[in-house]
């Protein structure tokens, strides 16, 4: 259920604990810059508005040292009015400036992100089957919304704030150096002081933001499965609600405890900010109200440098830790960047090929394929389907039955041999034009939480009402479909629990009629159904398998006595094929089964015949 308690599901993708420092050069910068590329337009100009606001505002102390040197202390009122309104103009000017960078910051990082957002999505449709097996909904999920939000956040305040912190410095800087050599040293110099502090506090709070995400991410994969339907079902027929609350508990108070630590980190750093933002002013007048470089400093002049040291502040211990902040906006790329970088083992050959007319003759040629590691799921499997006739598949649990409807469905690809339709390959064959061609009905009908309509009509958006009526008649559905309130417009609940297992499985089978393929891979239900309902789905596959080539995983007598030719599957091998009446004639392993699987339905019919 949850990571920590054993049998969650296995992750053979990468973990994501990436939060260790990658080296720069490591740093896939030119990949990075990739997603900014067509940003450059507004790049530039968010770069000529951010060095406009610099200079601006390193221009007000200049003026403030105007005013108090040469306009207050020499009672020039003219020029103090002067001054006072070219000091608000420049306020302004530059408050103005801020909006419209953090406008185009904001919006550059917004386009970044929902680029990123739109790719990984289409990237991950086009990953195989056995991707979604190997990897937990909830991390796939957690990757696509925290990761992204919060690269936007950390792209935009890092990379447009890092910019804004060096122009800042620098031009202050330089206008330091302009005003008073010595006493811009002496203010460069403290400045360390109190920064390095401030550096080891932004260190601690990127640790404790890193351990607080990593714990927010454990919580939502923790109530993604526990809160889901299947989830709450399984806690509550196993009576673990106690455990599952203790273990909800632990999460929670962890992030308690790290939440308290990051509020407190930040009153650290705070108070660091205040000491200096206070004391600065008094160091500068104490340094420039003595002689001690040998001339004495204006009034003026240690004023603009009081507003100088203030303005410096806050730029240089955000760029002291850049750093942090580069190396989160980095990992998290490279979280994402595993993602885009799974490479689709299911796609399309270099020239695909169409199949309009599809006749419906399937093979398996020598077929052999492994999950992964050594162990054969399918150990050279030769099988045959002619166009329109019905094969089944039957064997005990486990042998591969399963398997081989993938393979024909090219859900996974084989690792020797070949699967083919009308010839050809399927891996030589375009896989929309295969789409098209097959179609699946499996035991767990996953229907959307949607109207009935909307999910019948996911097979084929353009069908008519007629075509959806006349599937679902055909699947002995519609009667039922007409008999709720709300008819084909009502809304099944979360993975279509609204309906029953058998009605679902109509529902599925009305879904493939209307697509209406040649082949049909079928996983009859297990479930034992009543007899009325049982008739409805005899109905309904009569009407799937009509006309078609249908690869059948048999659980019902009626299927293997109508099959063209039975396959018997055992630990991924074909032990033996025929009719039914020619298998139970050798006596072998079909025999067995067919006394243990189907023999009480035989019974059962001859009890009314
Ligand atoms: P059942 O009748 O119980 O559904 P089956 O005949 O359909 O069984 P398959 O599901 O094809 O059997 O499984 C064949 C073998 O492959 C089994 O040993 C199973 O454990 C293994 N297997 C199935 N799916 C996977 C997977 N995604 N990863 C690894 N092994 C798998």
């Amino acid at each position: 259920m949850h990571g920590g308690s054993g049998f969650g599901r296995i992750s053979s993708y990468k973990t994501l604990d990436k939060s260790q420092k990658i080296p720069l050069r490591k740093v896939p910068w030119k990949r990075i810059w990739s997603y900014f590329r067509p940003y450059k337009v507004p790049l530039i100009s968010v770069i000529f508005v951010i060095a406009l606001a610099a200079i601006f505002g390193t221009l007000q102390p200049v003026l403030m040292r105007q005013i108090v040197d040469n306009a207050l202390l020499k009672h020039n009122y003219p020029l103090l009015d002067k001054l006072t309104v070219w000091i608000i103009g420049l306020i302004v000017a530059s408050s103005l400036l801020g909006v419209l960078q953090t406008y185009i910051n904001s919006w550059i990082g917004e386009a970044v992100m929902n680029d990123l957002r739109v790719k990984l999505y289409a990237h991950l449709q086009r990953m195989p089957v056995d991707f979604f097996t190997k990897t937990k909904t909830g991390e796939v999920m957690s990757r696509m919304t925290n990761d992204v939000q919060q690269l936007q956040s950390v792209v935009t305040q890092t990379y447009g704030q890092t910019l804004n912190n060096l122009l800042v410095v620098v031009t202050t800087t330089i206008a330091m150096l302009e005003m008073n050599l010595e006493l811009a040293v002496v203010s460069l110099a403290i400045l360390p002081i109190f920064i390095l502090p401030l550096r080891q506090v932004g260190k601690i709070t990127y640790r404790v933001r890193r351990d607080t995400q990593a714990k927010i991410g454990e919580m939502s994969s923790h109530m993604a499965e526990t809160l889901s339907l299947s989830g709450a079902l399984l806690i509550k027929l196993f009576g673990r609600q106690q455990q599952e609350v203790e273990h909800f508990t632990g999460i929670s108070q962890e992030i308690r405890a790290l939440d308290i630590k990051q509020t407190l980190v930040g009153r650290w750093f705070f108070m660091f900010l205040s000491i200096i933002t206070a004391s600065g002013p008094a160091i500068i007048y104490f340094v420039g109200g003595h002689p001690f470089f040998g001339r004495t400093v204006s009034i003026g002049t240690m004023v603009a440098f009081t507003v100088f040291l203030t303005r410096l502040l806050q730029p240089v211990s955000s760029l002291a830790n850049t750093g942090v902040n580069v190396y989160s906006s980095v990992a998290l790329f490279d979280r994402l960047f595993e993602y885009l970088d799974l490479t689709p083992s299911i796609e399309d050959a270099a020239e695909p090929v169409d199949v309009p007319e599809v006749r419906g003759h399937v093979q398996f040629h020598d077929v052999c394929f492994s999950y992964g590691g050594d162990r054969l799921a399918l150990d050279h499997v030769q099988l045959e389907a002619k166009p329109g006739q019905m094969i089944a598949l039957v064997g005990p649990s486990g042998a591969g039955k399963s398997t081989i409807s993938y393979l024909v469905a090219r859900l996974y690809d084989p690792s020797a041999g070949s699967v083919t339709l009308d010839g050809i390959d399927l891996k030589n064959i375009r896989l929309s034009s295969l789409s098209v061609a097959m179609g699946m009905v499996t035991q767990d009908t996953f229907l959307f939480h949607d109207t009935i309509l909307a999910n019948l009509r996911f097979a084929k958006p353009d069908a008519t009402d007629d075509e959806v009526v006349a599937a679902t008649k055909a699947a002995a559905i519609h009667d039922l479909i007409v008999s709720l309130p709300e008819g084909y417009n009502t809304v099944v609940g979360e993975r279509g629990h609204k309906l029953s297992g058998g009605e679902k499985q109509r529902m599925s089978i009305a879904r493939v009629l209307l697509k209406n393929p040649r082949v049909v891979v079928l996983d009859e239900a297990t479930s034992a159904l009543d007899s009325a309902s049982e008739r409805a789905v005899q109905d309904a596959l009569a009407a799937l398998l009509t006309g078609r080539t249908a690869i059948v995983i048999a659980h019902r007598l009626s299927t293997v006595l109508e099959a063209d030719c039975i396959y018997v599957v055992e630990q991924g091998q074909i032990r033996e094929h025929g009719t039914h009446a020619e298998l139970l004639e050798t006596g072998g392993l079909y025999q067995r089964l067919f006394h243990e699987q189907f023999a009480r339905a035989l019974e059962d019919v001859r009890v009314v015949g």
